[in-house]
């Protein structure tokens, strides 16, 4: 069985656990219940095709998911990048500029504080307001040709739509949500690089806000520790690091939801929590974004994935301090398969591996 060192660090931190199912069920230091059993019958089949189960370490016993990772399964060879069909192609691309002019009303259009940038009004919102963002104006099908420069756009739109709706804040719009969709098993509906942003309101409940919560009782079992700082120095130990400055830290999630994950964590500035968009600054973006590129490309280059998908969480505008801004990117080229029982994510590869492969020449 692999032992990560991020399993020794974290049974220090108290409530991390972690099972090992296969021939035998061995306790690795968890009070095993009720519902090890429940999960020794699930997998009773797979007696000889170990796999090890995690728990996110970020959210301990409040944890909202965990991941098996099947060491068979990360055996496989993988399958080389598929060539990414470029659907409609810059005349008809309803995100190439000369598109925009001719059929987004302008009323219908946020210029941002770079040239030529701008994001436009959906036109099937979730709820209003939803925006998209075309953060690089040449068409842009593949993110393994996105630039530090393109990033930093995404970033900085962020950013300046988070303030927009900030000042909508009389109209119930209490935060942000934000997420870029790449390829078309992500479920983008256009090739263009575009990312997808929106105002939130207070019974708008999402996978961000469920974190928030949980976070909030794990720093009561940590006696107050930052819930981020713990986790960071345990993926640390484990080995998990792909990237890292005095801005951002840039991991393989331990226990991820997709295979490949990789999480982007903002660090304090000058002791204070980067809690959301609206704290951002020009330093920390240029940071961020130079890791994130080094990260899509490794992605592209290294693991052939072609589809994926970045998810912003953030605190909502105001009263949310411990709560840190950070990027989930999912690599989407293994769809949902039904192993994903209430929550139980199953993945392909190691979090260790996948740090390895993508710290590449850092
Ligand atoms: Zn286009
Ligand atoms: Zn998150």
């Amino acid at each position: 069985m692999q032992q990560s060192k991020l399993f020794d660090q974290c049974k220090h931190i108290g409530s991390y656990k972690k099972l090992v199912i296969g021939q035998t069920i061995q306790d690795l230091g968890w009070q095993l219940d009720k519902d090890i059993e429940q999960i020794d019958n699930l997998f009773e089949v797979l007696d000889n095709n170990p796999i090890e189960m995690r728990i996110d370490p970020l959210f301990g016993e409040h944890t909202l998911h965990s991941s098996l990772i099947s060491r068979e399964r990360a055996n496989r060879p993988i399958a080389t990048r598929p060539e990414l069909p470029d659907l409609v192609g810059p005349d008809k691309c309803p995100f190439c500029a000369h598109n925009i002019a001719m059929k987004t009303p302008v009323n219908k259009r946020v210029y941002h504080s770079q040239p030529g940038i701008v994001s436009v009004s959906n036109l099937y919102p979730y709820i209003a307001p939803h925006y998209v963002t075309i953060f690089k104006r040449k068409h842009t099908a593949d993110f393994k040709d996105l630039t530090e420069k393109n990033i930093q756009t995404y970033l900085m739109t962020g950013k300046e739509l988070s303030e927009l709706f900030k000042e909508k804040e009389e109209n119930g719009i209490d935060g942000m949500w934000d997420f870029i969709n790449w390829g078309p098993k992500s479920g983008a509906s256009q090739p263009h690089a575009h990312a997808q942003r929106g105002g939130l309101y207070p019974l708008v409940v999402s996978l961000m806000d469920r974190e928030r919560e949980a976070l909030k009782r794990r720093k009561q079992d940590l006696h107050g520790k930052d819930p981020f700082e713990v986790y960071i120095s345990a993926a640390k130990e484990g080995k998990l690091t792909i990237y890292e400055d005095k801005y951002v830290y840039i991991f393989a999630a331990y226990a991820p939801r997709f295979t490949n994950q990789v999480d982007v964590i903002t660090k304090k500035k000058n002791g204070k929590v980067v809690s959301n968009y609206l704290e951002l600054d020009t330093v920390m973006i240029r940071s961020i974004a130079k890791g994130v590129v080094h990260v899509l490309q490794g992605m592209a280059t290294e693991l052939n994935i072609a589809n994926l998908s970045i998810e912003a969480h953030q605190a909502r505008f105001v009263g949310d301090e411990d709560y840190r801004l950070h990027w989930h990117i999912y690599s989407r080229e293994s769809v949902i398969g039904g192993m994903e029982l209430n929550d139980m994510y199953a993945v392909a590869a190691y979090p260790e591996k996948t740090a390895e492969i993508l710290r590449g020449g850092i």
